[in-house]
């Protein structure tokens, strides 16, 4: 499954950030999941808690943070929210749109002790 291997990475990097700074434990991770990533929520924060057994981020607690897809139209310069990769230009109904946000999954912030 995606998140399960998601979910691993994630906990795999606190860890190691945790024992770079001598952190006996991980509070909480705060990551950034943008709508387009083809991530779902439920299902991370599900395979997390498992991912997280036996580990130094046993107790942490998983905050996501849902980042809007956005994209910016190249014929009229504008930018708008969007939830789907392919999309319409909404103010000229143009084709040449790029994907600028929301594709991502990233760590944001590690709470450590
Ligand atoms: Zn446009």
């Amino acid at each position: 499954m995606h998140e399960m291997s998601l979910a691993i990475n994630i906990v795999d990097i606190a860890c190691q950030t945790a024992k770079q700074n001598d952190a006996g434990r991980i509070n909480s991770i705060e990551i950034e999941v943008g709508k387009l990533a083809g991530v779902l929520e439920d299902s991370l924060a599900f395979c997390f808690q498992a991912a997280q057994n036996n580990t130094l981020a046993e107790n942490a607690k998983l905050n996501i943070i849902s980042i809007p897809g956005k994209g910016h139209c190249k014929d009229c310069d504008k930018t708008f929210e969007t939830d789907t990769f392919f999309t319409l230009c909404p103010h000229c109904q143009g084709f040449s749109v790029d994907i600028l946000e929301g594709k991502d999954l990233k760590i944001k912030s590690i709470n450590v002790d």
